[in-house]
């Protein structure tokens, strides 16, 4: 408001005071211009603060003897100047725009003492200058080596490690030798890399443009003439190197005067500028020359600040100083100013005082900054403003006076100017498939073809999926199969960093380890999780510790209960066998020859005694006598030998095996022992943190791994983990990180992690080196984590395809099962078993019947009759005492049974045991 209201003032002041009150009494004071286009830019300036003097100052007048002068023939410029400085009352200083006619026209300014001023950059002179010899120059462009120093410095601030210049000619160069001192900052990296490339004639500059694009390099410093930018960076975007990724900077002073927004460009453009051309002051000069402009030509030319060329704004200030100086040295005693011939010898006799006045004056109200001079002219004091072309916004100024650079680089504008880059395009992220980062997604429906992001989920796709809701892009998920590895022998970075590097990709996610290496080749995010290395291993170790019931261990459960069903079952078969088998029937009183009666000793209560005894290797104080008894009970003696010396052998092995095996419960534990081998996945941060690890413990353990034979790396971390759990005896343990510990444990129950974590790192999604939208990335995942969407997008993923353990895993889990002896190592002597007591029945039978043809022989009684009485007396478990010889009323009384059965069907089994005693009872009374 105020800028507009004084703008008014000033330009009411101009109408009311008027041209036609110069007094004529005022020096006439002529400034000589040689321009190589009379209808330059600076007429501008000049008109205006000639018009400005004139009018406020009443000590000299200032009028203008402008010529043509030569770009080339340097004949023809001394010539035009000779004229120039003949000419009326000749001129106190001369201008000039040749850049070629330079040192012509400065050694003939020098040679009448006259003021030459310049705006153009000048090379350092070669030859040593006699120091005590004055010169007529006056550059008011800045000093060749100073502005080189300065360009290093912005370079610098961009913190670029590597790029590549494009120069159009040797002056270029010149100006580019500080910038390619930086090499020597960091000479080992192999990222430090500065190329240099010349333009060549063009107009064609692709070739060149597709070279450098083959590079991969995205830095590139641009120093050509202002007029050939546009078509150099059209043509850069026609070969697909005007990307988000690329980065420019462009040395030409007078880049503000193009309109990149032709381009419509996501590159990162950077320039510079001797002024600031939004600053007050610069518009303020600017309205003031439009409305001098409609003084002298009566016609209103708006004027575009952005369009005054750095060469007119440091003309003006070259006036701005001359006419200040001029009037200073009007009060007393003047200022001569004379013709001079360039066919005599007579010299300007104030021009190198006034020269020297010009050194020392510092005039207000200048547009490119300080003026400051060397006395050999050179201009010592300016200031670069650098400039994001993006949004058009100082980012940078170098001080050339006290050779610092201030960043004044505003995050938020410089984040907003990269979110609009990000939204005009597809963000590609580059991932690969990995649980639960990122996994095939399942069709819905049978017949659904899912195409795009469609294809994929987890964790990082949601994870990205919530960067760009809150940023705003679209993005497209590209697979990749490795993490991101330097290749020495290809020379270049593989997996999601390469993919990257080679520009195929914007963003990296996944488990994807932020590690020095690559922290410098890649920009990472800040972290979206942290964790370290763990160990992976399975879970029966632990449990053996503190099983009470350990002594059940040696056999298996089937074993076990196979046992003791065969020990109910002989003890059964053993006492029917003695019932059958005569020899078990005894006299009771050894003494009397001839007994009425046997006795059997072989009740159940004894049969199951003594095959107890057998079995626990105590005996038993009475034996059979039966050749069929002792026949079962020698193989069972011979099954309980083998059972119990197993046992005994296996317990054995079982109690010791605990406290001879360390339990594996750190890295340290691991390392010391050959007998459990260890390994990881190759390719990723684990094996980088193993094999560059100082700590002789993991250089132990790298050096294990390295030589263990077969190969115990995994090109997979699920390849690990099923490793683990096939390994015969739980010999395998996994290196690997703890978030996939905690992931693999929550899915497979017989897993576990062992130990403290042996490091500690992050996640972090890669982008290119010094990417504009870094800030918007990490502004996103920082409100993700604060607003606890990160921590719900974990337990999500991780607990999705949670296991409950089952016992059956939990029982085939224990390590300890492949040491029991199951049915498989004693099904043998389970047969035996089986043979002879399938044998001593057999025995017994033949036995029994041979015995049943006796007795009907010597009874004389049928066989048949015999054969149910010996079967009835032998099944009838109530009776241990039998006749020596039985009655025929046995017989008779078992027919008579027979026919009550026959009767009465309904009969109950008790009822007839009964009745079987009864007659036992008629039998022996
Ligand atoms: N996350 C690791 C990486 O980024 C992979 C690993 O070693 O487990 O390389």
């Amino acid at each position: 408001m105020e800028v507009k209201m004084w703008r008014w003032l000033f330009s009411l002041f101009f109408f009311f005071y008027g041209v036609d009150k110069i007094d004529c009494s005022k020096t006439v004071v002529t400034i000589g211009v040689l321009l190589e286009d009379l209808s330059s830019q600076i007429n501008i300036p000049l008109n205006s603060t000639i018009y400005k003097k004139n009018l406020f100052d009443q000590r000299a007048y200032f009028s203008t003897k402008m010529m043509q002068v030569s770009s080339t023939d340097t004949f023809e410029a001394s010539l035009t100047l000779c004229s120039m400085l003949d000419s009326d009352l000749g001129v106190v200083a001369v201008y000039s725009d040749s850049i070629r006619t330079i040192p012509i026209l400065e050694s003939t300014c020098t040679f009448f003492e006259i003021p030459f001023l310049i705006t153009n950059w000048k090379s350092p002179s070669p030859i040593k200058r006699d120091p005590e010899k004055v010169r007529a120059l006056i550059n008011f462009f800045p000093e060749a080596e100073l502005f080189a120093k300065g360009l290093a410095d912005i370079v610098r601030s961009l913190q670029w490690s590597s790029f590549i210049i494009i120069y159009e000619n040797e002056e270029g160069l010149i100006r580019m030798q500080e910038i390619l001192k930086l090499q020597e900052l960091n000479p080992d990296s192999k990222q430090n890399n500065i190329l240099v490339m010349q333009l060549g004639p063009g107009p064609d500059y692709r070739p060149l443009l597709k070279k450098i694009r083959n590079t991969t390099e995205d830095n590139i410093i641009l120093d050509c003439n202002t007029n050939k930018i546009m078509m150099i960076l059209t043509q850069a975007k026609e070969v697909g190197m005007l990307e988000l990724h690329n980065r420019y900077f462009i040395t030409s002073l007078d880049a503000h005067t193009l309109d990149l927004s032709y381009l419509n460009t996501t590159a990162n453009i950077t320039s510079i500028r001797l002024h600031d051309p939004k600053s007050d002051d610069f518009l303020n000069t600017v309205h003031r020359w439009e409305l001098t402009e409609f003084e002298n030509h009566n016609r209103r030319v708006p004027l575009d600040p952005l369009s005054i060329k750095t060469e007119t704004v440091l003309f003006h200030d070259a006036v701005l100083l001359l006419t200040d100086t001029v009037n200073a040295m009007s009060i007393r005693p003047g200022i001569n100013i004379s013709p001079l011939s360039c066919n005599r010898t007579e010299t300007s006799q104030d021009g190198f005082t006034l020269r020297k006045y010009m050194l020392i004056n510092t005039p207000s109200m200048t547009l490119s900054g300080p003026l400051k001079f060397n006395d050999e002219g050179g201009r010592i004091d300016f200031n670069i403003h650098v400039v994001d072309n993006i949004d058009d916004t100082v980012i940078a100024t170098s001080y050339a006076a006290n050779n610092s650079l201030v960043l004044h680089r505003d995050y938020n504008q410089t984040m907003d100017a990269a979110v609009l880059n990000l939204q005009k395009i597809t963000v590609i992220v580059s991932s690969r498939i990995g649980e639960p980062y990122l996994m095939y997604r399942q069709p819905s429906y049978e017949g659904e073809i899912l195409t795009g992001n469609n294809r994929y989920e987890g964790y990082s796709m949601d994870l990205i999926a919530g960067i760009a809701k809150i940023i705003g892009f679209n993005f497209q998920f590209e697979i990749t199969e490795k993490y991101g590895n330097y290749d020495p022998t290809e020379r270049r970075w593989n997996g999601l960093i390469g993919e990257i590097l080679e520009k195929r990709a914007h963003l990296a996610v996944c488990d994807l380890t932020i590690t020095p290496e690559r922290r410098e080749v890649v920009d990472f995010s800040m972290p979206f999780m942290t964790l370290g290395i763990g160990i992976l291993y399975y879970k029966g170790e632990a449990d053996k510790t503190t099983d009470m019931f350990k002594f059940l261990e040696p056999f298996s459960t089937s074993v076990w209960i196979y046992t003791a069903t065969l020990y109910l079952v002989i003890s059964i078969v053993l006492y029917f066998i003695a019932r059958m088998t005569p020899g078990d029937w005894e006299n009771p009183q050894p003494y009397e020859e001839n007994p009425e009666e046997l006795e059997n000793i072989w009740d159940i209560k004894n049969c199951f005694w003594l095959t107890l005894g057998s079995i626990m290797t105590q005996g038993c104080d009475i034996l059979p006598k039966g050749i069929s008894s002792r026949i079962a009970v020698g193989v069972w003696w011979f099954f309980s030998l083998i059972m119990t010396s197993s046992y005994t052998a296996n317990l054995a092995a079982f109690l010791t095996k605990a406290s001879l095996e360390a339990p594996i419960d750190s890295a340290e534990a691991l390392s010391k022992q050959t007998k459990i081998k260890y390994g990881l996945l190759s390719g990723g941060s684990t094996e980088s943190f193993f094999a560059n690890s100082n700590f002789s413990t993991y250089q132990r353990m790298w050096l294990n791994m390295q030589q263990a034979k077969p190969s115990v790396f995994e090109a997979s971390n699920d390849d690990g983990v099923q490793r683990v759990r096939n390994t015969k005896n739980a010999l395998y343990a996994f290196l690997m990180e703890s978030t996939q510990i905690e992931y693999v444990m929550a899915t497979k129950p017989d897993l576990k992690r062992v130990g403290d974590l042996l490091d500690s790192k992050s996640y972090g999604i890669a982008m290119p080196m010094n990417s504009p939208y870094r800030s918007a990335i990490n502004k996103a995942v920082l409100e993700m984590q604060e607003t606890g969407v990160l921590e719900k997008l974990k337990k999500t993923w991780w607990e999705k395809n949670k296991e409950e353990p089952k016992d059956s895993e939990q029982d085939t889990g224990d390590e300890t099962d492949s040491l029991k002896l199951g049915i498989s190592n004693l099904g043998g002597i389970f047969l035996v078993l089986g043979i002879g007591i399938a044998m001593s029945c057999a025995f017994a039978i033949v036995e029994f019947l041979w015995n049943c043809r006796n007795i009907s022989v010597e009874e004389h009684i049928t066989y048949m009759q015999a054969l149910k009485l010996e079967l009835k007396f032998a099944c009838n478990v109530f009776i241990t005492k039998k006749r020596v010889k039985p009655l025929l009323s046995e017989a008779s009384s078992s027919e008579s049974e027979k026919n009550e059965e026959n009767k009465n069907d309904s009969k109950s089994m008790i009822h007839g045991i009964l009745q079987s005693a009864e007659s036992n009872l008629n039998i022996v009374h």
